[in-house]
């Protein structure tokens, strides 16, 4: 019960997912050096036109803070303005660009994330379907700031207009954090989530194949609507892939469309001396972006409530073990290896003693404390491979696989012992003892069929409880076949 498919794609509830990264001094050090290596990245990737700006300082350092534990030391800051500054300084930079610069950067993070850190962090995961109108509007306030500081530095730096350089700034911040802020948000290391080989390789597959057959169709046909080609595959990885995988994806796909523009791939699209052209590619491009991750967003949601409702469907809240439902289906499963492997197994059919009694002296609320005490003592005498369900009021079913007779007698005997020998506490602190009656069933005589083996522990049961209760017991009826055949 621990993963789940919906869709195609799998979800691991009992993963816990590794999101906030350390804070402090440490967190400090990280956001500098990675300010650094990734200004460096930037700057040395500076192509000659500014159409495929590629600039993931800002978003890693953004990224970085959303994921540390608020609120953020000020040396995360102080860092990353230093990680900043050292990167201009080792490149040649003056110390006017690089202040004017490096402040362009430190408004836009600060302004994105004065936004953000109010924000439930299931939308910062970008878990929830409206992580990325929040994301989105996070992103616009943070361009917004850091095209004001832009507007001052381009007459002074380059000669241009405030309003060219307000505008540059604005497109190209926003372009940058919607490529990679997706993907520094929903990057968990170690990449756990990949320990599973997909159940179907082929089919996981094909959405990434079909992206890059229809980025190949784009540069070989052109023309104005090829930047659209890659969008229905995109979206096809976001039914299927996790929102890492997806965004990773959207984030190639947003700067190789970018590269082939620049490059003239993607053949009589734009005019590359056209200001305006330029900045509506940049915009429109992130705007595609944004839909593979708005769909990754909701497809988390729902596979999270749809994992909810299977795991409610098949525990019992007082226990929290598997109904009788649930219960069978597993036993089946497990049966069926037991069967391919020839090996034995066993069933224990376990009721607690006089449990009436229970409930008329004490109160419904102590018997269902007993439940849960009984149920969680059985469960820590068990085997990851051995399964244990709820499958009535006090009644308690156990398979297990790859046990012999007397082997399971004895775990039967450990269970029985575990529950007699201190008493449980209830809400109302009166310690109660209790016992309970074990039937075993073993697979013998070929005896592998689930209900044949519920039968068998059934009369077993039965036969503890005439005994005198308090004890374990095999089918007498199968004892005597076994002697008969013995
Ligand atoms: P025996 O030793 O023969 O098993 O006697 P017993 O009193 O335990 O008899 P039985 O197994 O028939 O009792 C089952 C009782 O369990 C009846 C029912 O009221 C009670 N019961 C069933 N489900 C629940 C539950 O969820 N909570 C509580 N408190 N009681 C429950
Ligand atoms: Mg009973
Ligand atoms: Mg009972």
């Amino acid at each position: 019960m621990g993963r789940v498919t919906f869709l195609g794609r799998v979800f691991d509830g009992t993963r816990t997912e590794a999101f906030t990264i350390g804070g402090g001094l440490r967190g400090a050090g990280l956001v500098g050096i990675a300010v650094f290596f990734a200004c460096l990245f930037g700057i040395y990737t500076r192509p000659v036109d500014f159409l495929a700006t590629v600039w993931p300082a800002n978003a890693v350092m953004l990224g970085l803070l959303l994921r540390m534990p608020r609120p953020v030391s000020p040396w995360v800051w102080v860092a990353g303005t230093a990680g900043f500054l050292a990167a201009d300084f080792l490149t040649g930079s003056t110390v006017f660009k690089a202040l004017l610069l490096s402040g362009a950067n430190l408004a836009g993070i600060a302004g994105a994330y004065f936004v953000l850190h109010r924000v439930p962090i299931r939308a910062i995961q970008l878990r929830t379907p409206d992580s990325t109108l929040v994301l989105v509007l996070a992103i616009a306030a943070g361009s917004f700031l850091a095209g004001l500081v832009g507007a001052v530095a381009n007459p002074l730096l380059f000669g241009g207009s405030a309003m060219g350089g307000w505008t540059f700034w604005f497109v190209t911040e926003f372009a940058n954090y919607v490529a990679i802020l997706p993907v520094v948000l929903t990057a968990s290391l170690p990449l756990s989530r990949f320990r599973h080989w997909p159940a179907r390789p082929v089919r996981y597959a094909a959405p990434a194949v079909a992206l890059a057959l229809s980025c190949l169709a784009a540069v070989t046909i052109g023309g104005p609507g090829a930047v659209a080609f890659p969008v229905p595959a995109l979206l096809w990885g976001a039914l299927i892939y996790p929102r890492f995988v997806t965004a990773l994806l959207t984030l190639i796909f947003s700067f190789w469309t970018l590269l082939a523009l620049s490059a003239g791939y993607l053949p009589d699209t734009i005019d590359l001396a056209n200001e305006r052209d330029l900045i509506s590619i940049r915009l429109g491009m992130s705007l595609i972006a944004l839909a593979p991750i708005m769909l990754a967003s909701v497809m988390t949601r729902q596979a999270e409530l749809l994992y909810r409702l299977r795991h409610l469907a098949a525990h019992d809240q007082l226990s929290g073990l598997f109904n009788r439902m649930a219960f069978r289906d597993a036993a089946e499963i497990r049966l069926k290896d037991v069967r391919d492997q020839g090996a034995p197994v066993a069933l224990l059919m376990i009721d607690i003693d006089h449990f009436k009694a229970i409930n008329d002296g004490y109160g419904h609320a102590a018997g269902d404390a007993v439940i849960a005490a009984v149920a969680g003592r059985a469960a820590a005498c068990l085997r990851p491979l051995d399964v244990i369900g709820r499958i009535g009021g006090e009644e308690f079913a156990i398979l297990l696989p790859d046990c012999t007779r007397s082997q399971a007698l004895a775990i039967a005997e450990r269970i029985r012992q575990v529950v007699a020998e201190a008493p449980v506490t209830t809400r109302r602190g009166k310690p109660l003892d209790i016992t309970i009656s074990v039937g075993l069933a073993c697979s013998g005589d070929g005896l592998i069929d689930l209900d044949a083996l519920l039968h068998e522990a059934d009369g077993a049961l039965y036969s503890a409880k005439t005994l005198g209760r308090n004890r374990a017991e095999t089918s007498k009826e199968a004892d005597k076949r076994r002697g008969g055949q013995e």
